[in-house]
Formats: structure tokens, sequence, C-alpha cells
């Protein structure tokens, strides 16, 4: 008889981890993967391991953002490959989005796994495979540079799951719009995108898939109006005030 039930948040998480550190054995996810994931875990259980109101807000505001996209790539690491790799290659199907992998820790081995995972989930085009069409970003050192010179490199709208903060810092003085995930609201990643959903990927690409095909049928007007009206700084204020009151009411309990 487990001590907690199965549906309780806790058990979803450690079955998260369990998933990332298959992907590990697997060779989809650096060691460095490992350390992001435990950080990432200590926002989900401050955050209380749900998606709030106002991931909601930011999932809103990136179906829209990516929907008026000319160019939307999806940025995909060894993290995401092993947490979600289905639900990646159905959001770029759904918003049109190019899939490019592209590694903080650039490895060719960890890179083939990768891709293959991507394709056994059904994607056609990778970009980040062809060294003959890679080109660098300026401002950032050499390994963490690399992009696809026909995807993230010419793209208007750049989804960076868990990403790095020097890198998005790099894609946003690029001229890229910048929507990321990441479940520590006050990261560099999040402070510098323009669209950050704080919450754990694995929660919030559903919704975001179910929200692009709900706002596929709106005209453009409604959906740069959705993208003007959301204010990212606010947003992140609001997911810091969620972990205080959750903080504040377990605090009570305790
Ligand atoms: P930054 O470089 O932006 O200042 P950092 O150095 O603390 O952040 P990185 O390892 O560069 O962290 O980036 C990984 C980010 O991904 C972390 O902020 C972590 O909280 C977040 N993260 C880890 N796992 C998940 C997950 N499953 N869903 C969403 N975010 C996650
Ligand atoms: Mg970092």
């Amino acid at each position: 008889m487990p001590l907690i039930p199965k549906s309780h948040p806790r058990v979803k998480s450690l079955l998260i981890r369990e998933k990332l550190v298959d992907g590990f054995e697997r060779g989809l996810v650096a060691k460095e993967g490992l350390l992001a994931q435990g950080r990432g875990e200590a926002f989900d259980y401050l955050l209380g391991e749900k998606t709030g109101k106002s991931a909601k807000h930011a999932i809103k505001a990136a179906a829209a953002q990516l929907l008026l996209a000319k160019m939307p790539v999806i940025s995909v690491n060894g993290n995401v490959a092993a947490l979600c790799p289905k639900q990646i290659v159905k959001l770029s199907k759904q918003t049109k989005a190019k899939l490019e992998v592209n590694l903080f820790y650039a490895n060719q081995k960890r890179k083939n796994a990768i891709i293959k995972t991507l394709k056994n989930n059904g994607a056609k085009e990778i970009l980040g495979t062809n060294y003959k069409t890679s080109t660098k970003l300026s401002g950032i050192d050499s390994a963490r540079r690399i992009v696809d010179r026909n995807g993230i490199f010419a793209a208007d709208v750049v989804v960076v799951p868990l990403e790095d903060g020097d890198r998005t810092i790099a894609l946003r003085k690029a001229g890229k719009k910048v929507i990321t995930f990441d479940l520590n609201p006050l990261s560099r990643t999040s402070q510098t995108a323009n669209i950050t959903i704080v919450d754990n990927v694995t929660r919030a690409i559903d919704l975001l898939i179910n929200e692009s095909k709900k706002l596929s049928k709106k005209n453009i007007k409604v959906l740069q109006k959705i993208v003007d009206e959301f204010d990212n700084k606010k947003n992140l204020a609001e997911n810091v005030i969620q972990i205080k009151n959750n903080l504040t009411r377990r605090a009570r309990i305790a």
C-alpha cells in the first residue's frame, strides 16, 4: 500500500525524475542535465507541482505568438527529448514550427540519440544536424553559439525549453522573440525571455498544444492583442507571489 495516492502530484514528479534518469542511461541527457532537473524539481515543489494561473496566462500568449510567427523554431535539448519527445513533435506540427537539436553541452553521440528519439516519435525534418548549414550567434562563447542557418539563425520566434541564460540573452540580442518553459521564475532565462511559462514542461506542453489548436481559428488581430497585452515581468512577479503564498500556507499547516 503506497503512503500517498497514485494521483498525488509527488508521485507524478517521481515519474518525471525516472524518465530523466532513463534518458540519461539511454545517452540523451548530459550529467549537467540531471542537475538542471534537480533545480527544476525544487522550484516545482515550491510551486505546488501544478500549473498555476500565471503559467496558463503565459501559455495563451505563447500560443498566440507561435501562430503569429513567420518562422518559428523549437530548440530541443537532451532533457526535453527525454521528458516529452512525442509532445514536442506534436507542438511543432500544430504550430508549423521547425525542430532544431541544439545542445548546451555539444556531443555528437548524444545528438544522434536525440535525433533518433525525435524520429521515433514522428519527426520528419530535424535541423541542427548538418555542419554545412551551421553558423554562429554572436555574443556567447564558441561551443554554445552554433545554430542552424536554416533554423534558429533565420527564425523570428524561438521556443527554448529549459535553456541557459547566456544563450537566451544571445538569442534576444539577435532579435529573436523567445518563448521558454522554466520552473525557476528568477533564472536569467526566465527574466530575459519575452514569454516565460513557469511550469514543468511535461505539464505545460500539452496545454500549449491545445491552446495553439484553439487559437488557430482566431484572426491575426486577436492574436496580436493577446501578445501585446501580455507583460512577462508582471507575470513572473505573479509566479513569485504564487510560491510565496504556497510557502505561507504550508508553513501554517506544518
Ligand atoms: P540561467 O542560466 O537561466 O540563469 P540556471 O543556470 O540556473 O539558469 P540552467 O541549467 O542553465 O539553469 O537551465 C535549466 C533551467 O531549466 C533551470 O532554471 C531549471 O529550473 C529549469 N528546469 C529543469 N527541469 C525543468 C522542467 N522539467 N520543466 C521546466 N523547467 C525545468
Ligand atoms: Mg545556466
